[in-house]
């Protein structure tokens, strides 16, 4: 292992203190026997001394009987990741080892659909709660959203390293984690990242298609690799139309559209960087036939601004896609929220042909389906126009759901009906 300070994972401390163990209130419990992961701070009602980040605690109800085994996280709302419901069991190197190891063998088979980039590690629902691990081709990109993980982060990435092979691992830092024995960014494992096209990009595939990820700088771990199966359904439903992919990003559903067969696509984000790669995506695929045929055109700017520019210039799609970043990740935004849905619903139906479809999603865990679903209908009726839902879809396989809060992602497929 290169570029990486090892340190065992069981930190000098532990030796000599006392075993930290938290009783939780009766509400909580209930949650942890029905296997939530998490065991929010104002839910303890006694702690048998203060904890350090990552040191495992036991808890118990208040009955003293032992319910579950987390990972202490003493500066975190989210104060104990539950990684084991039940009895006594020890939360050792092995106990982690085959966590990973059964994340990755359940992704194998996505590789046979011509994908080598996909979420190997989705946090608690693969019992690992705070640890995201993205692949994209021989690159590893591993996630901390939370401190628990920093002792054990030698464990991880030589258990990846072992089990996986991978040409260089990449480590990432949520917002709230900070730098601790490395940066956001640092290539902990292998070699740096490769220039493709005078950037520094990972090249990885998606359903035969070719993507270039940063996984560096990039956004979540430097793709959505969330949406694969929506945008495999959008390349389906665009032959022969023009399409139109608001909050594009670098082009995901902008490339399945075209491969598709869409005569013409457009890709609007506030983002010229991720302009930039939707560009360089068409021109990684441009041996396909109907990507080379296909019409690129990007759009720089604010979304609701352009979109209303768009519609003012009478341009109208047969398919619209809409897949807006999250807008409520308080519960204080969530009225905010609901509110951008139905403005952003009235512009995309402005755009809409009178048979379009209309592919419209949120990434908002605090809005649930029922309640996203029943606000963009009521902004469609704002707007005179009258949907057919056909589907609402959620994630791809490996982006399993464990506990409700999970659920984050849905998309409305729906068309005008006349
Ligand atoms: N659909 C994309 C992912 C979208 S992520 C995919 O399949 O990969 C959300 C995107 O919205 C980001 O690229 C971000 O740059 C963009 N964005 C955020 N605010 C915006 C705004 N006001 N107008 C346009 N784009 C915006």
């Amino acid at each position: 292992m290169t570029g990486w300070v090892a340190m065992t994972h069981r930190p000098a401390y532990a030796a000599q203190m006392s075993v930290l163990r938290a009783r939780l209130r009766r509400a909580a419990v209930k949650r942890v026997r029905q296997r939530h992961p998490w065991v929010f701070d104002q839910s303890i009602t006694h702690l048998s001394r203060e904890g350090e980040p990552g040191e495992t605690v036991v808890l118990y109800d208040d009955k003293r009987k032992q319910i579950g085994l987390g990972l202490y996280d003493p500066k975190s709302p989210i104060r104990v990741r539950v990684m084991h419901h039940g009895g006594p069991i020890s939360l050792d190197d092995a106990f982690f080892a085959q966590r990973l190891k059964a994340a990755w063998e359940a992704r194998e088979p996505l590789l046979e659909s011509d994908t080598d980039g996909y979420r190997v590690v989705h946090g608690e629902n693969d019992g690992l709660g705070g640890l995201v691990v993205d692949r994209y081709a021989s690159t590893l990109v591993v996630k901390l959203y939370s401190d628990v993980w920093w002792p054990r982060l030698d464990l991880v990435l030589r258990t990846l390293e072992e089990g996986m092979r991978p040409e260089r691992i990449v480590l990432r830092l949520a917002r709230n984690v900070a730098a601790h024995r490395a940066q956001d960014g640092d290539v902990v494992v292998g070699g740096p990242v490769d220039v493709h096209q005078g950037q520094h990009r990972v090249p990885f595939r998606e359903n035969g298609l070719w993507f270039l990820a940063d996984p560096i700088r990039g956004q979540k771990t430097g793709f959505f690799l969330d949406q694969r199966d929506n945008r495999m359904r959008v390349g389906d439903m665009s032959h022969g139309k023009r399409v139109l992919n608001v909050f594009s990003y670098s082009g995901g559903f902008s490339l399945y559209a075209a491969r598709g067969g869409a005569t013409e696509v457009v890709s609007l984000d506030l983002s010229q960087p991720a302009l930039d790669d939707a560009e360089r995506h068409f021109a990684a695929n441009n041996d396909d036939n109907n990507v080379s045929r296909c019409i690129h055109r990007t759009v720089q700017g604010d979304a609701f601004a352009e979109m209303r520019k768009l519609a003012q210039r009478d341009e109208r799609f047969d398919v619209v896609v809409v897949d807006p970043p999250s807008f409520a990740k308080r519960a204080s935004e969530v009225e905010g929220a609901l509110n951008s849905y139905r403005r952003l619903m009235r512009l995309a139906l402005d755009l809409l042909e009178p048979d379009g479809r209309l592919v419209f999603a949120s990434c908002s865990s605090r809005v649930d389906k029922d309640a996203f679903c029943a606000n963009a209908l009521e902004g469609a009726e704002e707007a005179g126009a009258r949907l057919v839902v056909d589907d609402v879809t959620g994630h791809a396989m490996d982006h399993p759901v464990g506990f409700a809060e999970a659920a984050y992602l849905k998309a409305m497929f729906c068309r005008r009906a006349l």
